[in-house]
């Protein structure tokens, strides 16, 4: 054969018995099959065998089999980002006339999914109290679909009641998703709480470091398999395996990073609630909190974001410059990483309170936790 052609032949020529403790990436859109008969375009790989990089690689489903093992799912997705994960979600339960809901507290960019998208495609997005609890029986109709939980809720925190909210849903055969990146997954057993799918940002725990965007939506049986598999296919949410092999690093530490960050984290709470400035801390783990009883009786430690509001005699101007006046703290929107962020939510939508702009939400970070204090004090004084 010509030079040319050899350089292009795809058999290996080194052996492939490379036992690695890490992952492997496994690169690559095309797989080759052994005989024109054994040719198959299934999306489910791990029961028909590789067909299509877009379905999964040994590196992606690696991932996903693993998320699947740490939640007790029966499957998890990967798909590339939290966000895509609420949008694979809503696609498989909405389709044309559902009616579904969500609560006040969600993520925003799901309600801007659900007043954008889906009310174009003539789904009803309906928003609910997060604290409604059992009551969430009344909101349902004939054609609800899909009922929405996060939990504590985006920026607010609110802890819902979700054994109250599934069992009413499950009452009328209504499915229920939750967004679980708080928990990581494993700080709030979504299955064990009866949830049917439970999605995650692993942009923020499982990734950890602020260097990948990934999400997975996690299942707990075939029913709910069967019914995302094909909308996964057809959304076409591919992922790299280069951020899943850093997702996999982050495993490795998960337990570590989470267990430092619920204590780092409580200790800048608790100093919060002792500050004269301070009006209430929204720290799922500490009274004030809306639905801190949930919490104490639903989940097994906290993380590492919450939120506090000032006190009414400070101008959002002073609370910008609070913000400012921070040198170890960032000023930015994730969280889950290595590193303190706070940021001001100028205009939360939430009906009946009115933050005017003195709510601030903090990621905590590995930095001393006392040089995370001195640094919220000295701001508050040059600030106030
Ligand atoms: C960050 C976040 C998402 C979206 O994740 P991306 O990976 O940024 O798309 C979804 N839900 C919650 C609660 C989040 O905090």
């Amino acid at each position: 054969m010509d030079w040319r052609t050899r350089l292009l032949s795809p058999t290996p020529k080194a052996r492939r018995d490379y036992n690695s403790l890490a992952t492997p990436v496994f690169r690559g859109s095309t797989v080759v099959f052994e005989s024109a008969a054994a040719v198959n375009d299934h999306w489910n790989q791990s029961e028909n065998g590789y067909s299509y990089g877009l379905y999964g690689t040994p590196t992606t489903l690696e991932l996903a089999a693993r998320m699947a093992e740490l939640e007790q799912a029966h499957f998890s997705f990967v798909v590339p980002g939290g966000q895509a994960a609420i949008a694979l979600v809503y696609f498989a339960y909405c389709t044309a006339g559902s009616h579904a809901l969500v609560p006040h507290s969600a993520y925003g960019p799901n309600k801007e999914m659900a007043e954008g998208l889906m009310a174009g495609l003539g789904v009803e997005v309906e928003p609910y109290d997060p604290m409604i609890g059992a009551g969430i029986g009344e909101l349902i109709r004939d054609n609800t679909t899909l009922i929405w939980t996060e939990s504590p809720g985006s920026v607010t925190m609110e802890v819902q009641d979700i054994p109250a909210i599934v069992a009413a849903a499950h009452a009328r055969g209504v499915a229920v998703a939750l967004d679980n990146t708080y928990a990581a997954g494993v700080l709030f057993d979504a299955f064990a709480h009866g949830v049917d799918v439970s999605m995650q940002a692993l942009t923020k725990y499982v990734g950890g470091h602020s260097d990948i965007l990934l999400g997975t939506v996690s299942v707990r049986n075939e029913a709910g398999f069967e019914k995302l598999g094909p909308v996964y296919r057809q959304l076409g949410l591919a992922v790299s395996p280069d951020d899943c092999s850093l997702a996999l690093r982050g495993l490795q530490t998960l337990a570590l990073r989470l267990d430092y960050l619920e204590r780092a984290t409580l200790s800048v709470a608790q100093w919060l609630e002792g500050c004269p400035h301070v009006q209430t801390v929204l720290h799922p783990a500490l009274p004030s909190c809306p639905g801190h009883a949930n919490w104490q009786r639903d989940f097994t430690g906290s993380a590492s974001v919450f939120s506090f509001t000032f006190k009414g005699n400070l101008t959002a101007k002073q609370v910008e410059t609070f913000l400012d006046s921070l040198a170890i703290f960032r000023i930015g929107l994730s969280w889950g990483g290595v590193t303190s962020l706070a940021v001001v939510y100028p205009d939360l939508d939430r009906p009946g309170q009115n933050f005017g702009g003195r709510l601030v939400r903090l990621n905590i970070g590995m930095e001393a936790t006392d040089d995370l204090i001195a640094d919220l004090r000295r701001s508050m004084e040059l600030a106030f």
